[in-house]
């Protein structure tokens, strides 16, 4: 019997890659694996990765550091920058691509540039042994999310600062949209026009604004990298599943029926005792729990797949288990599956139910869950 597993089916992975290439036929892809990959994990997710993409995006850098010291030499972006001066010295000597949004990493970066240059004119016998490489910077712009980048009237004063420093190797320009699954809200072509707008003096560089719903719905802001990140997954940015566009969910999240009990009308169940049965009923615990990172909030009626069927959680989601109302007639038994999402049972349909995201149930797993990759 097995308790919380979260199975990840690579091939569809790759699938999911090649349908985003369809997407994006002309655009390199950045891969988005922050926050370990979503949840499936870093470095397997890489792993698969590495050959299908042409780099990873990340955002702290201690993932980044992990990615490299698994060999992969390719790209990788700091999507928030450098935190600190620590953090750019470590992104300088790995080399990595960082996001500058602020003053503050460009004047730290400057002096870090100036400290730099003063060191390598003392001469070979007094340098201390600092390799730092010229990085690839991506100035990020707000267009309109309102969160990090430099405003419109800002971009030229930042690109130019930034073409002087000699840490600088080369230029992009990053954006990001904040409602590009609303397709009439009209705020993503505002957003669009902003940013070709605050670009439009330097066209001889890089740009990207695309998430998943810019990939998906905004073909015209594609430019010349685009950045996928739930859709890999073969899950929708938003509530309607994406399987009909051919993604492919990549993980079932399943667990194992570790008792089948008989339950007398007018029982409760479960702390608090919040739901009491109305009829005789079978109730099937289910090894998965908050300490696996299934929500505790999720409502009665939150569905399962039991053999094929859908059954209501019932009761409160307790640490370790969860109760479901099997019906009276069931035969399921101890030791059967139990799939909280996957292929036949969407996560975008059981996220509407808890009001979650997708994003947030799948990135909100814990160390328990055991992870397959097939
Ligand atoms: C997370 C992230 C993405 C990917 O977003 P999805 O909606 O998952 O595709 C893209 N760009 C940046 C800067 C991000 O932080």
């Amino acid at each position: 019997m097995k308790p919380a597993i979260a199975t990840i089916n690579s091939a569809a992975l790759r699938h999911n890659i090649q349908l985003i290439k369809s997407f994006a036929p002309n655009q390199k892809l950045l891969a988005m694996i922050k926050a370990n990959a979503y949840g499936q994990g870093l470095l397997p997710a890489a792993h698969i990765l590495a050959d299908q993409v042409d780099g990873f995006g990340v955002a702290r850098l201690r993932e980044a550091l992990e990615i490299q010291e698994t060999g992969y030499t390719g790209k990788i972006l700091l999507v928030e920058g450098f935190f600190d001066r620590e953090e750019l010295l470590k992104t300088l000597s790995r080399r990595f691509d960082s996001v500058i949004h602020c003053y503050e990493q460009l004047e730290l970066l400057e002096q870090v540039a100036k400290e730099w240059e003063e060191e390598q004119q003392k001469g070979f016998w007094k340098r201390k042994t600092k390799i730092y490489f010229p990085i690839n910077v991506w100035l990020k712009i707000d267009t309109g999310m309102h969160r990090l980048g430099v405003h419109s009237e800002q971009v030229d004063e930042f690109y130019q600062r930034l073409k002087k420093c000699p840490l600088v190797e080369n230029i992009s320009f990053v954006s990001h949209f904040s409602r590009a699954d609303e397709l009439d809200c009209g705020y993503t072509e505002k957003q669009i026009a902003t940013f070709e707008q605050a670009t439009q003096a330097y066209p001889e560089h890089a740009r990207s604004i695309s998430a998943s719903s810019g990939i998906l719905y905004w073909k015209q802001a594609h430019y010349e990298w685009v950045r996928p990140g739930i859709i890999m997954h073969g899950i929708s940015p938003h509530y309607e599943p994406i399987t009909h566009l051919g993604f492919q969910p990549v993980m079932t999240l399943s667990s194992s029926l570790i008792a089948v009990r008989t339950h007398k009308a007018g029982e409760p169940v479960g702390y608090g005792g919040t739901w009491v049965s109305s009829k005789e009923t079978k109730l099937g615990v289910i090894a998965m729990g908050y300490g696996d990172g299934y929500p505790r909030n999720a409502p009665e009626g939150t569905p399962v797949l039991i053999n094929g069927r859908k059954v209501p959680i019932i009761g409160r989601v307790s640490m370790d288990m969860l109760t479901v109302d099997l019906g009276a007639n069931s035969q399921d038994r101890v030791g059967d599956e139990a799939i909280f999402w996957g292929k036949d049972l969407l996560i975008e349909e059981v996220a509407k139910h808890i009001g979650v995201i997708s994003y947030e149930l799948i990135t909100k797993l814990t160390p328990r869950v055991i992870f397959e990759y097939k």
